[in-house]
């Protein structure tokens, strides 16, 4: 039998109308280093029928694909809500890949126009010439044009072509099956790939983001995206925020732990969400220096696995809520979220609890693929590669097979870990990190927390090096606390609580950072080939 109900689509049009008229005394604030500069959502949404003017001036209709090389900002998110509601593709550019990949992106991606950040006109100028598609570009701020030129392009300052503009738009319907954005991955091997989203699964996600059992988030709410919105659309915080009407404040280029504080105390935000590496800069800045981070009650905090050390610092010296989440580009990104449930008395249970990546969301379905390609129960012991599918996960990439990433209409994730009876998630590693040792397998991550439990250890990362009788055995890369004096016969010994004798890491390597990948992540793959090219100066204890 068909439903009565009404075949309306879910887009992200409807999500702009509704935030910028229903809601239209909520603010987007971004961050000047000093101060901030405000709008409401009202005012955002004529500027945002005045881009989209612009935008259908230069010929963008239907599919066609509109970039940004932005922070943060304003004007981002008037590319963020005008692109995909006019039903043109927004395709947000991670200003952090390595210049060739920003090429190969927008190239693949065939952007006809980009909004390109004021402060980033110079390093974009140098790549356009390579850009074969980009005919307009539309410079924020007051920068220096002279940098952005190149023969066939017509560039535009972001504020004069507004100005310039018609203040309405005849917004249409959408498919809701259509295109609304994409996002590469960060392509840690490889190329960037890229994800397709439609207007619905960018609506459901935003909706699932915003839900009691996620986020909770309501009009009363302040969102700061430290994320980059470039970064999985900055995990969908932007369109959450947007569709309940609450503010945004905008970080910009102003990511180190004491502006950060500086923002958070000036603006007061409820909810923010960043990878660990801020949030650890965040901290180390407020045992320093102090800081009143009173007003958060939530912070999201995925990406990689979050330390214990993190969540436990975060709660005991400044009152704040981390909630650990996990999720890919692949998955818009949010999948899991990690609230433990009502009734766990024990405070060590749950905080076991947090560190575990969650429970996926009813969206996600999910199962776990051991070795021999069969499900392996949800027991909280059996290990296997997580496997999801659901609205808004990707079913493939754009124009580019790769079949071994999908299995059965299912997506291999990559990550390896358990799911216990209640589904809570517990990544184990990543399958091409994970360490094999001797026919066993040793958690990176696990290895990693327990090092960065240490005080004197700022971070840590493990690799696996080749070893002729064990097959691989752990690196472990550490940076120390500056003054401490710490050694790897005493590390060693700290990690001897924690670790069987045989995953024990005979070989360390003291360095200055952990390299990381253009979303912040640690870079394995750097420190494994710095390995290779004895780049590395390495102590190897006799093995015990
Ligand atoms: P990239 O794949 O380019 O690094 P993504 O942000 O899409 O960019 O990365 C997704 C991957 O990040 C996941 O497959 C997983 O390995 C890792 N990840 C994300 N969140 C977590 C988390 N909470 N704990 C551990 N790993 C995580």
């Amino acid at each position: 039998m068909q439903s009565t109900m009404m075949d309306v689509p879910l887009s992200l049009t409807r999500l702009m109308l509704h935030a910028t008229t229903t809601h239209g005394d909520a603010r987007v604030t971004t961050w000047t280093g000093e101060g901030s500069r405000s709008e409401t959502y009202a005012a955002m949404g004529e500027r945002i029928a005045r881009l989209a003017n612009v935008l259908r001036d230069f010929g963008i209709t239907g599919d066609n694909r509109v970039g940004t090389f932005c922070w943060n900002d304003q004007e981002h998110l008037e590319a963020y809500l005008g692109v995909p509601a006019m039903g043109a593709v927004l395709h947000p550019v991670n200003i952090r890949l390595f210049p060739e990949q920003i090429v190969y992106v927008t190239n693949h991606a065939e952007d006809e126009v980009v909004v390109v950040d004021g402060s980033l006109a110079v390093p974009f100028g140098k790549l356009l010439p390579q850009l074969k598609t980009v005919r307009h570009v539309l410079v924020t701020g007051d920068a220096d044009l002279a940098a952005v030129a190149a023969d066939g392009v017509e560039v535009h300052r972001y504020e004069e072509a507004l100005a310039a503009a018609e203040p309405a738009f005849p917004w249409p319907e959408v498919d809701e099956r259509q295109a609304a954005g994409m996002c590469y991955t960060s392509g840690t091997t490889g190329n960037p790939k890229g994800v397709v989203y439609s207007h619905r699964s960018s609506y459901l996600h935003a909706s699932g983001l915003s839900r009691g059992d996620v986020l909770a988030l309501s009009p009363l709410d302040r969102v700061l995206p430290v994320v980059p919105m470039f970064h999985a659309n900055a995990w969908g915080l932007p369109y959450g925020a947007a569709l309940v009407g609450a503010d945004l404040l905008m970080p910009e280029r102003f990511l180190q732990g004491a502006p950060i504080a500086a923002m958070i105390e000036a603006e007061r935000p409820t909810v923010a969400g960043a990878v660990p590496t801020i949030w650890n800069d965040l901290l180390r800045h407020g045992r320093e220096h102090g800081a009143d981070l009173s007003s958060l009650r939530v912070v999201i905090c995925g990406g990689s696995a979050v330390p214990r050390s993190l969540m436990a610092g975060f709660e005991q010296e400044f009152g704040v809520n981390v909630r650990h989440a996990w999720g890919m580009t692949e998955t818009s990104p949010l999948a899991s979220i990690a609230i433990p449930p009502r009734d766990v008395a024990d405070d060590e249970e749950r905080m076991r609890i947090r560190l575990s990546q969650g429970r996926l969301l009813p969206e996600v379905e999910y199962r776990l693929i051991g070795d021999d390609g069969g499900v392996v129960p949800n027991d909280g012991t059996s290990l296997g590669e997580l496997e999801v599918r659901g609205p808004w996960v990707t079913a493939r990439y754009y124009q580019e097979d790769d079949p071994a990433k999908f299995h059965d209409g299912w997506l291999r994730t990559g990550d390896v870990g358990t799911i216990d009876e209640l589904g809570y998630l517990a990544i184990t590693d990543r399958s091409k990190d994970v360490i094999k040792s001797g026919g066993e397998w040793i958690s990176s991550v696990e290895m990693e927390n327990a090092l960065m439990a240490h005080p004197d250890v700022v971070e840590a990362a493990v690799v696996g090096i080749p070893d002729e009788k064990w097959q691989e055995r752990p690196l472990a890369a550490v940076v120390v606390r500056e003054g401490a004096a710490l050694d790897a016969a005493q590390l060693r010994e700290a990690l001897s609580a924690q670790f069987a004798k045989w995953q024990l890491p005979d070989s360390f390597t003291f360095i200055d950072a952990v390299p990381k990948t253009s979303v912040g992540k640690f870079d394995k793959k750097v420190l494994r080939r710095r390995f290779a090219e004895g780049d590395l100066e390495v102590r190897t204890l006799p093995h015990e």
